[in-house]
């Protein structure tokens, strides 16, 4: 069996190094922010344009943080490239499994995306979908990182 290659995308600060944290070790590194983060506020445009296609990925996760409506911009985005890069042209679809994720579910107080937003992105992107916070919860990440690497197993199974 190969390895499996997994690709987090996202914009700065949606929480992808929590997140991959997270599921890696169980704990929340909470107090350290990447100096991305610290270089740029919370929505002031940092931009998220993939340079290329990230072929070598057999998943992606896609993140966004549900209190910061510029990341769910870019994810939508970010969605978009994916599905112009890794279009199987026979089917119409595209070829690799795709989950989109609302970080920083904790965050609700200052929600800038509704779930129903999230759910329907993910819908018109036939990909799949979960609301989950790195800060609080270890369960819905294991279970949906779980979830995408059985994906991807019976995926390239099939290829
Ligand atoms: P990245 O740039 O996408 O890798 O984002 P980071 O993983 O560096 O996270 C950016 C900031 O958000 C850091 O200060 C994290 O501690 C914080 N963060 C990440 N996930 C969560 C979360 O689920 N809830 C809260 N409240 N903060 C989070």
């Amino acid at each position: 069996m190969n390895d499996i290659k997994l690709a987090l995308l996202g914009s700065q600060g949606a929480g992808k190094s929590a997140v991959l944290v997270r599921f890696l070790t169980r704990r929340f590194i909470g107090e350290y922010a990447s100096n991305a983060t610290r270089a740029v506020p919370q929505g002031s445009g940092a931009r998220c344009i993939m340079e290329e296609p990230v072929d070598w990925a057999d998943g992606f996760v896609v993140v966004y943080n549900i209190s910061d409506r510029t990341s769910f911009i870019d994810a939508e985005d970010i969605l978009r490239q994916i599905r112009e890069a890794r279009v199987d042209n026979c089917k119409g679809e595209v070829d690799v499994p795709v989950c989109l994720l609302g970080n920083k579910r904790d965050l609700c107080h200052a929600r800038q995306v509704s779930e129903d937003e999230g759910r329907c992105l993910a819908r018109g992107s036939r990909c799949h979908f979960q609301e989950v916070s790195a800060a609080e919860s270890y369960q819905d990440i294991a279970g949906l990182f779980t979830q995408l690497i059985r994906q991807v197993m019976e995926h390239l199974k099939h290829r």
